[in-house]
């Protein structure tokens, strides 16, 4: 008998090892930024192309490389980062594998440039699927610039595998989130496609958290501030009322490391006990600095989990520091976002005096000097005539607020919408007429003229309420118009996803999906609802199924409502989307005849009413 053992050559190894380290263009992204950290750089950029797919690339600041080391880095366990089993245990970096590198070499083609901060000149490396194709020495900025390009080149099966742009570039996004948040003191910035959708520079916590979400969440914000012996907390959790039905804004970190534990979770929910609704998640941002030695980061390869040695009393400490926190936020004004002295302890607030606020004041300025030219130069304030009689909702809208109305507001009463119906008119872009009814505020907000005030909708809220309800109905009368696709589409998931399209393919089958073939690796579909883009199912099928897999199932869920709930989120006009007059008046219309215009399917707000009144004392 022969033997018939035999080792493997270094590159399959090497593609196999890839598989653990590299799922997606996400894990590049992660790898590389967590690489430029390591390397102690203080500006570090991000630029994407076709999410990930065609181009990942890192451009640091940091310490760089020497040639050797540049050219060992892409060597399997090759590390800087520790040099016997016991440095794991004081663990300060991101990595100490040292098999990053050297995976992504074995599946893509990678370009390094790099330079330490004394060398004259740089090294350029260029390496296809393990092999070294060129080394030369380079003119480059001190740091190190990794690009990464056609991912999996040469494993076509895992190209394949990749999901559609929007799904592969939510994973990059929610990684370069995960690594900003832990960061405030490095500068980010972050392009897709050539655009720019982050740039973050060197700030303080509170100020990083609010970059990456968004001005509003400034005043969401309760911070949470305690230091033990054994465990110092950071950070701020959301208040309660913008708790969330998604667990898209739970953050900790431990030791600026993003980790995902249940366990501190539930910690952070019985904190919350009895202040939250059923089905909504706290919002929190809290990063956790304990002793290296008493983690073990070693037992997941993604690195996202984590052993504590003592879990309960981290437990203990997390959950009262919440509480008190929450304890104080009502008492507490908003704090000032540029005050940054005031971010570092929730309760120095009392010591501030009040400031009085300033206010530049244009003398210059004529309300009456060109008010009709400005008029017609903005373009995006397109003003179309509203005649669509109104709903039952519409009128119950204003009854409310007439009510409220006084003589002086005659100048509203003008452009009140009429009430006789010539509907006929209203969606013939050729009418345009001057009245002023509704337009369109940062392509984000239609606001239109109510009988006492005015009305402000939430255009992509709105379009969610309007297609839920019609989803819905489809769904549960069971029929729908299906529209055959030209080829049959065919989609690979994991077989936990396709476990998750059969549970619910008869609703989608009622929406008007018709499958040909379901197993568990592959879907192949020949109709989709009428109205759905082709290029949106895949796109609408992964939001289903992260809903599916987000969304705890509780009592009341049903899988028509999550299916309804889903589709709409995905076909729904997105926030930065020009609508002309026609398509505003359409959304206002539809959205008031709904059963409950008032809320969009995830229960938040669709539009806001502004009474006179209110108009009026603010002007006092
Ligand atoms: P690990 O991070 O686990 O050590 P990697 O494969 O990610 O393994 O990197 C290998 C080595 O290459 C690192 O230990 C480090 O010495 C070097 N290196 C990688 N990226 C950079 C960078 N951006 N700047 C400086 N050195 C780097
Ligand atoms: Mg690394």
């Amino acid at each position: 008998m022969t033997d018939i053992i035999q080792l493997l050559p270094d590159h399959v190894a090497n593609q196999i090892a890839a598989g653990e380290v590299v799922q997606r263009p996400a894990s590049v992204v992660k790898e590389l930024l967590e690489n430029a950290i390591d390397a102690e750089a203080s500006e570090i950029k991000l630029i994407i192309k076709d999410a990930g797919k065609t181009l990942v690339q890192v451009i640091d600041n940091g310490k760089g490389m020497s040639v050797t080391d540049a050219r060992l880095c892409f060597e399997r366990h090759a590390t800087s980062k520790i040099k016997s089993a016991e440095d794991l245990f004081q663990l300060n970096t991101k990595g100490f594998r040292g098999e990053a590198l050297a995976s992504i070499a074995a599946i893509a083609h990678v370009e390094l440039k790099t330079k330490r901060p004394d060398d004259e000149l740089g090294t350029a490396i260029e390496i296809e699927g393990s092999k070294v194709t060129s080394q030369e020495v380079t003119v480059t900025p001190t740091g190190t610039s990794v690009a990464v390009k056609n991912l999996f080149f040469n494993i076509p099966a895992r190209r394949n595998f990749l999901k559609s742009d929007t799904v592969e570039l939510r994973h990059i996004t929610d990684e370069f989130h995960r690594v900003a948040l832990a960061h405030p003191s490095i500068a980010f910035a972050f392009y897709h496609n050539g655009s720019e959708l982050f740039n973050v520079p060197q700030e303080n916590y509170r100020q990083r958290v609010v970059h990456i979400f968004g001005a509003k969440t400034n005043e969401k914000l309760v911070p949470v501030e305690e230091e033990t012996e054994v465990l110092k907390i950071s950070g701020f959790v959301g208040k309660p009322e913008y708790s969330k039905k998604t667990k898209s804004e739970q953050f900790f970190f431990v030791n600026q490391r993003f980790i995902k534990s249940p366990y501190l979770n539930h910690a952070l929910s019985s904190a919350f006990e009895g202040l939250l609704k059923d089905g909504y998640h706290p919002s929190y941002f809290l990063n956790l600095t304990v002793d290296p030695k008493s983690i073990d980061i070693n037992i997941h390869p993604t690195k996202t989990e984590i052993k504590f040695d003592d879990e309960h009393t981290l437990y203990a400490i997390l959950r009262s520091a919440v509480k008190h926190s929450l304890g104080q936020f009502n008492i507490a004004p908003v704090l000032d976002f540029e005050q940054q002295s005031s971010f570092d302890t929730p309760y120095n607030y009392k010591d501030k005096v009040a400031t009085a606020p300033k206010i530049e004041v244009d003398r210059s300025f004529n309300p009456f000097a060109d008010d009709k030219p400005i008029e017609r130069k903005q373009s995006s304030f397109q003003r179309t005539a509203f005649k669509q009689a109104p709903t039952a909702s519409w009128e119950s809208l204003y009854v409310g607020l007439e009510s409220k109305g006084n003589g002086s507001d005659d100048d509203f009463s003008q452009v009140t919408f009429e009430s006789d119906s010539k509907t006929a008119s209203v969606f013939d872009e050729n009418s345009v007429e001057t009245t002023k009814t509704t337009f369109q505020l940062q392509q984000k907000y239609i606001v239109s003229t109510l009988k006492s005030g005015m009305l402000v909708i939430d255009q992509n809220r709105a379009h969610q309420r309007i297609l839920y309800e019609n989803f819905l109905k489809h769904i549960t009368i069971k029929e729908a118009t299906s529209q055959q696709l030209l080829f049959p589409l065919q989609l690979h998931f994991t077989p936990n996803e396709t476990k998750i399209i059969e549970e619910l393919k008869e609703d989608l089958e009622h929406t008007g999906f018709v499958f040909s073939e379901l197993n568990n690796k592959e879907v192949t579909i020949t109709g989709v609802p009428i109205g759905v883009p082709e290029s949106e199912v895949s796109i609408i099928l992964e939001q289903l199924i992260s809903d599916v897999e987000n969304d705890v199932p509780d009592a009341s869920f049903s899988a028509a409502d999550l299916l309804a709930k889903s589709m709409a989120k995905s076909l729904a006009i997105k926030n930065g989307q020009t609508l002309n007059g026609t398509e505003q008046e359409h959304m206002v219309n539809s959205l008031f005849a709904c059963k409950e215009p008032n809320v969009s399917p995830t229960n938040r707000p669709t539009f806001i009413t502004m009474a006179v009144e209110d108009i009026e004392k603010k002007f006092m």
